[in-house]
């Protein structure tokens, strides 16, 4: 589906920065460290990621010709089903097949970084010693762009430094999950029994971006009626064009049991993807959302104005006062913003 990696060093590839600068060497230098292992220059890479920091732009740059390679496999459902000791069975499962495994935590809703969200969850930690396995939390509350800007380019660096499965998990449910359905090839909904939860998916509309459902804790009374609520709420939600009739597995997380069986179907839906081009047109998809974030972000960047950049103020003023409309105010402040760029 897409070309193979350019394994060759960085240094002897055309440069991707065209200028050569500083910015541009030092962003490929880390790169190449994250790519050879070392989690430190991964970490500082997705640090710039969250911060939105200007080096950004020389380390995009540089990433995008390394990218394409990975799989991303999106978690989501509501609190407590069971979807970090399902994150962490599949990391095994997937280490056990020799892949190198990044898992994204992602929590919409808290300023916490760096581990403070994963730090406390015991079944993480046995992969925390492997360096084939990449963990990392990232809040992206007052993140300019929010979730639609900082996870997609966390996971083109992750993408760039080798890893092939790319899990990312979401907390809480609503328009984060979808989001992240968005952003994977693979999205797997899990739900537990008694818990309304298959309810609580219909209303937050997680039903129709589900590739594979995942019913946790079969252990627990009701895992069967969980099942067939499911089956039925498919049924009427999905009226969908493509032919792919999203499975669904039982799994009990916490003893990897249908661990196997879910990595089955996940890889039949990567196939599925594949043969059926709907990937292909994923990852377009994906990537005009990415570029549409960023030209928002940058514009309203742009119109909230600089300190001492008094020409939103003066429009502001004007519309207050009635003396103009905001329409024609916008279309004035975008005006001005594109004879500024030219100069
Ligand atoms: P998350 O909030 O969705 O990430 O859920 P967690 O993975 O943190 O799991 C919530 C709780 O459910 C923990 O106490 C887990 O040990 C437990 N749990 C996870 N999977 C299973 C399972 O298959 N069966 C049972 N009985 N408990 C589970």
């Amino acid at each position: 589906m897409t070309s193979v990696a350019d394994k060759r060093p960085l240094a002897t590839r055309p440069d991707p920065g065209g200028a050569g600068s500083t910015a541009a060497e030092q962003a490929r230098e880390a790169i190449e460290r994250a790519r050879a292992g070392d989690p430190r220059a991964l970490a500082r890479l997705i640090s710039l990621v969250e911060n939105a920091a200007p080096e950004l732009r020389p380390v995009a740059k540089a990433l995008a010709p390394l990218g394409g390679q990975a799989r991303v496999i999106g978690l989501t459902g509501a609190p407590g089903v069971g979807k970090s000791t399902v994150t962490a069975a599949l990391v095994a499962a997937y280490r056990e097949r020799g892949q190198r495994v990044a898992v994204l935590a992602v929590d919409p809703t808290s300023p916490f970084t760096g581990g403070a969200l994963l730090g406390d969850r015991v079944r993480m930690q046995d992969h925390a010693t492997d360096p084939d396995v990449f963990i990392r939390s990232m809040a992206t509350r007052g993140h300019l762009g929010g979730l639609s800007q900082a996870a997609p380019q966390a996971l083109r660096v992750l993408d760039a430094a080798g890893f092939a499965v790319l899990l990312v998990e979401t907390v809480g449910v609503g328009q984060a999950e979808v989001e992240i359905a968005s952003l994977a090839d693979t999205t797997l909904v899990t739900v537990a029994p008694g818990m309304g939860d298959a309810i609580q998916a219909a209303k937050a509309g997680i039903l129709e971006v589900a590739d594979v459902f995942v019913v946790n804790k079969a252990d627990k009374p009701g895992a069967q009626e969980t099942v067939r609520d499911l089956r039925s709420m498919i049924a009427m939600a999905r009226r969908g064009t493509d032919d792919w009739k999203p499975p669904i597995v039982t799994t009990v997380a916490i003893k990897a049991e249908g661990i196997g069986e879910l990595v089955v179907k996940v890889d039949a839906h990567w196939s599925w993807l594949g043969s059926s081009g709907q990937g292909e047109a994923r990852r377009r998809a994906r990537a005009r959302e990415e570029i549409a974030a960023i030209a928002v972000a940058e514009l309203r960047r742009r119109a909230g104005g600089l300190p001492g950049d008094s020409r939103l103020d003066d429009l502001a003023g004007q519309v207050a006062e009635g003396k103009l409309d905001p329409f024609t105010a916008a279309d004035e402040l975008v005006a001005a913003d594109a004879a500024a760029q030219d100069l």
